[in-house]
């Protein structure tokens, strides 16, 4: 809930509307976990709350830290399932990475979470929830978060909206600092179009025809590349903010030459750059990382014909940083 919401069922409980604005504080800055320790309300109200509403937290359930201190944390949540965060410092910020669903079914043939299947959608709670546990584990203020963890947001549209709000009225972040990553879920990117959020929007490409993109991204054959790329371009045109493209590049299956000269076709004239993904392998999953040549050569061409492009900095990649791994080891376990 956000202040507001609080300061209903305040009001439902005879008291005044400012002591919601109280709770939102013990919740999303100090971080409690129970009504007792919310020691500026009056007894009976810190009593009568706690009959009638339950603060549902995450507890950290495993965690693993990378040579380069990126933190992958396996949180539960109060119906025991389990999803994944990851922390990430940089010099200049702390960001987190969010899940978004348990599990996710967008299916995508490489990847970790999907082979777990579906399990629900995250709650706006919940999600913002994964950013609070870990700003007070980890001892540093959260400035970035990027909801690319387990599952597809657009698939979740009104918790991850609502989830966004919270973060940016309650916690702090700022729209800009916040990046939603789809798949390209069409009629969704033209919903959030239509909402003017100051966020990143990253659309998860990873081939430049319709052909590979629905085997490697089965979701994506309800949502061909020609209607996904007019939905971006109203995005833009709309926002006036620039798309971040994902490409994840899977050695023999999507890194060819060819494949950047149609990509850098595919994306000509769009306010946007590409974000490069070597693959980071997954075990049971006969997916290659490409070498490092054939990654430069990608990029090259893509340069070439004016696109600006990065490519993702090589965080966690000795604890599975990839999404699901973690959880799926713990659930075989
Ligand atoms: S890559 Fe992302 S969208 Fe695709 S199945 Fe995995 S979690 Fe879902």
């Amino acid at each position: 809930m956000d202040r507001a919401e609080l300061s209903i069922v305040c009001q439902q409980l005879g008291q005044p509307a400012f002591r919601g604005a109280q709770i939102a504080r013990w919740l999303y800055d100090k971080g409690v976990r129970d009504f007792a320790s919310m020691t500026n309300l009056p007894s009976g109200l810190r009593e009568e709350i706690a009959r009638s509403h339950s603060i549902f937290r995450c507890e950290v359930s495993a965690k693993a830290r990378s040579a380069d201190n990126a933190t992958k944390y396996l949180l539960k949540l109060a119906d025991a399932q389990t999803i994944e965060s990851v922390l990430l410092p940089y010099p200049d910020r702390t960001s987190v990475c969010v899940s978004t669903q348990i599990g996710c079914p967008a299916g995508c043939v490489f990847c970790a979470t999907a082979m777990c299947g579906f399990v629900r959608n995250l709650s706006a709670g919940e999600i913002a929830d994964q950013v609070l546990t870990l700003q007070q584990d980890g001892g540093q203020r959260i400035s970035h978060v990027v909801m690319m963890g387990m599952g597809e947001p657009l698939l979740n549209f009104d918790n991850v909206i609502k989830a966004l709000h919270l973060l940016n009225d309650e916690i702090g972040i700022g729209m800009r600092r916040m990046t939603i990553s789809s798949v390209g879920i069409s009629p969704a990117i033209d919903k959030l179009r239509d909402l003017d959020l100051q966020i990143t929007l990253a659309i998860s490409l990873h081939a430049p025809e319709d052909n590979l993109r629905q085997k490697l991204v089965p979701v994506s054959r309800k949502y061909p590349l020609d209607e996904l790329m007019r939905s971006c371009t109203d995005y833009t045109n709309h926002t006036r903010r620039r798309i971040t493209f994902e490409y994840l590049l899977l050695a023999g299956v999507n890194d060819s030459v060819e494949q950047a000269l149609a990509l850098a076709e595919l994306l000509r004239g769009s306010l946007c750059n590409v974000n490069l993904i070597p693959y980071n392998e997954v075990q049971g999953l006969d997916y290659k990382r490409p070498t490092r040549d054939a990654i430069s050569a990608f990029r090259n061409v893509l340069q070439e014909s004016g696109i600006e492009v990065t490519q993702r900095m090589e965080r966690g990649h000795s604890i599975s940083a990839a999404c699901g791994q973690l959880r799926r080891r713990h659930i075989s376990d």
